[in-house]
C-alpha cells in the first residue's frame, strides 16, 4: 500500500482538477491576451478561476493577482511593499518561524538598512502579542506572519495583529499557504497581502496568487507586458490557473481529515514513545502533526517507512538553504536530538482511513525496531 502522508510539502491532483487539467491543455490553448476566439476562451477561463478562489476568500477579483507560487508572492508582498513605503519608516516586523520564502527576504532588506524584528514564539509556536505591541512603533512599516506554520499546523492570531492598524499605519501580509482552504478564511482574510499557492491544495505545481487589498500600496516585482492590470507581468500560466480554481472549488472535509489526524495520533502515542508537538483539537491547522520520536533519528524512520510506501517529512530537512535544521522546532524550544527525531505527518483529501491504519501499524513496528 503506498501512504502519501507529505501533503504539506507537495499534493497530488484530484480526478476532477485532473481532467480538468487534461481538457484546458489540449483546448484551451489560446493566450488571453489575443484579441481571437482561442484568447478569448482563455481569457474566459482565467477569470472563472479568479473569480472563484476570490468568492471562496471573501475579497473582490480585481485584489487577486496570480503568480508562480508562493514563494513569488512571498517575495513580491514584501520586497514590493517595503519598497513602496520606505519613505514612511524603516521598521519591519516577522516571526522566528516564517517560512523562507518570507524570511531570506527579510534577511536581504536587514542587510540593507531595514531594522527588522523577529517575533519568539512559544513552545504551541505562536507568536507572542505582548512582545510585538512592545516593538510595533511609529516607524513600522511592514509586517509579515503566516496563518499557518508549515511544519507544526500552529495558527496566528492574524485578527489580532490586524487590530493593531487602528493605531499604527502598516502594511500586513499573511503567507496562507498552508491555512487557505484548511481553517477558516475568516482567521486570516483581514490582512492586506495574502499569499497562496496551488499544488499545497491539490492543484498543480507553479501557480499560486497574492491578494492585494485594495488601497494598499505595493510595488510589482516582475515587468514586461503589462498582464494581471501591470501587476504581474508575464503571459498567464492558464492550466495552472484553472487547476486552482478546480481545486478550490471541491471542497475540503476538514472535520474528517481532523478525525484522521486525530487516530494517525492517538495511534503513535498508543504505540511509540513520542512528544506531539503544538497539538490542539480545533486551534490547529487539521491536516498537520509534528512528532518527537525519542532515541530516534527522523531521517532513519523516515526512510524505514518509505520502504514500507508511507511517505513523510522530517523536521530538519525540508529546507536546502541557510536555515539547516529546523529553524522552526528551535524556535519551539526543541533541543538539537529532539530536533533529529521530529517527523511531520501531513494529510491532504485523498488519504483515508485504512491508509492510516497501516501507517500506524508500521510506524509502530518500525519504531520499535529502531529503539
Ligand atoms: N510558504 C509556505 C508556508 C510553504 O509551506 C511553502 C511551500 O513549501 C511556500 C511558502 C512556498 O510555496 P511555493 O512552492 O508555491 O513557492
Amino acid at each position: 500500500m503506498e501512504v502519501y502522508l507529505d501533503n504539506a510539502a507537495t499534493t497530488a491532483l484530484t480526478k476532477d482538477v485532473l481532467e480538468e487539467v487534461k481538457f484546458v491543455s489540449e483546448k484551451i490553448y489560446g493566450n488571453p491576451s489575443s484579441m481571437h476566439k482561442l484568447g478569448v476562451e482563455a481569457e474566459k477561463v482565467v477569470k472563472s478561476a479568479r473569480e472563484k478562489i476570490a468568492t471562496s476568500l471573501s475579497v473582490s477579483p480585481s485584489e487577486l493577482f496570480f503568480t508562480s507560487g508562493a514563494t513569488e508572492s512571498d517575495n513580491t508582498a514584501v520586497f514590493g511593499s517595503v519598497y513602496a513605503n520606505s519613505r514612511k519608516g524603516n521598521h519591519i516586523i516577522t516571526s522566528k518561524i516564517e517560512h523562507p520564502a518570507v524570511l531570506m527576504c527579510f534577511d536581504k532588506l536587514e542587510r540593507e538598512g531595514f531594522n527588522v524584528t523577529y517575533l519568539d514564539v512559544d513552545s504551541d509556536g505562536i507568536i507572542d502579542m505582548e512582545q510585538l505591541k512592545s516593538v510595533i512603533n511609529e516607524k513600522t512599516i511592514f509586517i509579515s506572519v503566516m496563518a499557518v506554520n508549515n511544519e507544526l499546523g500552529s495558527i496566528q492570531p492574524i485578527r489580532e495583529i490586524a487590530k493593531l492598524k487602528k493605531k499604527y499605519d502598516f502594511i500586513l501580509h499573511t503567507d496562507a499557504v498552508q491555512a487557505y482552504t484548511k481553517i477558516p478564511e475568516s482567521l486570516y482574510n483581514m490582512a492586506d497581502l495574502i499569499s497562496l499557492s496551488g499544488h499545497k491544495i491539490h492543484a498543480l505545481k507553479g501557480v499560486g496568487a497574492l491578494v492585494v487589498r485594495q488601497g494598499t500600496k505595493v510595488n510589482p516585482l516582475i515587468l514586461g507586458g503589462g498582464h494581471e492590470s501591470g501587476f504581474r507581468s508575464g503571459t498567464e500560466n492558464v492550466v495552472g490557473i484553472v487547476s486552482l480554481g478546480k481545486a478550490v472549488e471541491e471542497k475540503w472535509d476538514k472535520e474528517r481529515i481532523a478525525e484522521l489526524r486525530e487516530k494517525l495520533k492517538s495511534g503513535i502515542e498508543e504505540n511509540c514513545d513520542v512528544k506531539v508537538n503544538c497539538y490542539h483539537d480545533g486551534e490547529s491547522a487539521p491536516h498537520i502533526l509534528s512528532v518527537t520520536f525519542n532515541g530516534i533519528r527522523g531521517e532513519v524512520l523516515m526512510h524505514a517507512l518509505e520502504a514500507r510506501g508511507i511517505y513523510v517529512s522530517t523536521g530538519s530537512a525540508c529546507h536546502s538553504n541557510r536555515f539547516g535544521e529546523s529553524h522552526v522546532l528551535s524556535a519551539i524550544g526543541l533541543s538539537k536530538n529532539e530536533i533529529g527525531g521530529t517527523i511531520r505527518f501531513s494529510l491532504g483529501k485523498l488519504n483515508t482511513e485504512a491508509e492510516i491504519d497501516y501507517a500506524i501499524e508500521c510506524i509502530a513496528m518500525e519504531a520499535k525496531k529502531l529503539k
